[in-house]
């Protein structure tokens, strides 16, 4: 099957320009303008971008936490995802009963036959037993080359100090990328014993416990045992200025620190949490929302790649029967907002309309760096070889979002009303339609697991700032 999309305008990490892009089978075999060639179907695109699909390296599909689990599985979260342009997401598989692997296999079978868009698996080390030390080798030839390692979550997926360099430390025979979740877990721990005690249980109270300090000081311990272990770090969803300086500050050092923001961190702020009544729990994510001079720094640390990525951190919960569980205390409220579905409408409204980025910069924070970053080497590049992952966008349709009519299996929307400009039309995966004019056309199970390589980021000792 050949397919030829005739007469769009191709947009790189680097530039945009006019190209037609032939499809055959599952990868891009040719791309310039005006291409000779015989296809067996060809698309007019004019008047439309042609973007390489997107990558959600950050997402919690079917997840148990907090006595529930995520609203979204691999079914609908993937196809949610699919209808926004998304083509590839890097999941969060947690450690389970003490084994890396066991929680490997637990999230696999979570996906298998379910998943409309392909995937891939991050491993998050809960307890770095020596066990599970060991395991990391045998989950690297798995191809999940990227461990996570939480700073909070007291008693639940919080590790010390001496399990995070331990972890950091491993890598350098295993190779692979460490992320952090950085926030000062045991602060947190007394902030809200303090606050529950004085009886301030509302949702805000959730977002005065975690100030941005707490997450500065852990981005920088962060750092020094990322440092004192010579590998390199990955900071998620970072959400401050205070945060973004210390990154700013490791990097201009030359240390090998790196990190994502999501798309909430750069268009909500912490007033939504004071919504009336107990709407301001659809707003409760860690670390919490902050503020619009943090936005405003975090938009210009993805022009300058201080921070190289956008990613939804995609971890839905109902607010009937979900959130609604701290509704008598806000520290039981679970901790995610959903987004899989608009993070490209949403920065191309905000971003690039609003003259915040560029339709490059916006292709190179949510496609080509999560691609090179976390090893998926056939994503994140409209080039012959690669995957033929593509949206056609149009940059001038409309679209208002609303819990009503979006893919994802809960029951409300941050952005609930907003207008935006700028959505998918037609979305391939490996050279099939997934979603064309507003419809799913994808069935559960399409998308294959995709073993990752280590990516820029192999065994040894690293001393020297590497850019990727
Ligand atoms: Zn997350």
């Amino acid at each position: 099957m050949r397919t030829l999309l005739r007469g769009g305008t191709v947009v790189s990490a680097a530039d945009q320009f006019r190209a037609d892009v032939l499809i055959e089978g599952s990868r891009i075999t040719q791309l310039g303008e005006s291409l000779a060639v015989t296809a067996d179907q060809v698309l007019d695109v004019a008047g439309c971008l042609l973007l390489p699909g997107l990558v959600d390296s950050h997402t919690h599909l079917a997840m148990p936490t907090m006595g529930t689990v995520t609203a979204d599985d691999f079914n609908t979260g993937t196809a949610a995802a699919a209808a926004g342009g998304t083509t590839t997401v890097v999941d969060f598989a947690l450690q389970t009963e003490g084994s890396l692997l066991a929680g490997l296999e637990a999230w696999r079978e979570r996906a298998a036959g379910q998943s409309h868009i392909d995937y891939g698996f991050h491993l998050a080390v809960t307890e770095a037993s020596p066990e599970a030390i060991s395991e990391m080798q045998a989950v690297v030839d798995q191809g999940v080359t990227s461990f996570k390692v939480f700073m909070a979550f007291k008693g639940s997926f919080m590790a010390d100090d001496e399990q995070l360099l331990r972890v950091l430390r491993r890598t350098r025979e295993t190779g692979g990328l460490v992320q952090v979740h950085a926030e000062n877990g045991d602060a947190i721990e007394v902030n809200i014993a303090e606050a529950l005690g004085r009886g301030e249980i509302a949702p805000q109270f959730h977002a005065k416990t975690r100030p941005d300090s707490t997450e500065q000081e852990a981005t920088a311990r962060a750092i020094h045992l990322a440092r004192w272990a010579k590998r390199p770090v990955f900071l998620v969803h970072v959400s401050s200025a205070a945060a973004v300086s210390e990154i700013q500050t490791a990097r201009a050092a030359g240390s090998p620190v790196y990190g994502e923001t999501c798309v909430h961190y750069l268009t909500l702020t912490e007033d939504e949490l004071a919504r009336p009544g107990f709407d301001g729990a659809k707003y409760v994510c860690s670390p919490p929302l902050r503020t619009l001079s943090d936005q405003a720094v975090l938009w210009s640390a993805l022009r300058q790649q201080s921070l190289q990525i956008c990613t939804t951190d995609h971890c839905p919960f109902n607010f009937c029967g979900q959130k609604e569980l701290g509704k008598d205390d806000f520290s039981k409220i679970p901790n995610g907002l959903p987004g899989i579905e608009h993070r490209l409408t949403l920065l191309h409204e905000y971003g690039v309309r609003a003259g915040r980025l560029t339709m490059p910069e916006l292709v190179r924070i949510t496609s080509t760096a999560p691609a090179r970053m976390f090893g998926l080497d056939r994503k994140g590049r409209l080039a012959p070889g690669y995957d033929a992952d593509i949206v056609v966008f149009d940059p001038e349709s409309h679209m208002t979002i609303t819990a009503r009519g979006h893919h994802m299996a809960v029951d409300y929307t941050p952005y609930e009303g907003w207008e935006c400009r700028g959505a998918p039309v037609t979305v391939f995966s490996r050279g099939e339609v997934v979603f064309r004019d507003g419809e799913l056309v994808s069935t559960p199970g399409r998308g294959q697991y995709i073993r990752r390589t280590p990516g820029p980021f192999g065994p040894g000792e690293v001393d020297s700032l590497r850019w990727v």
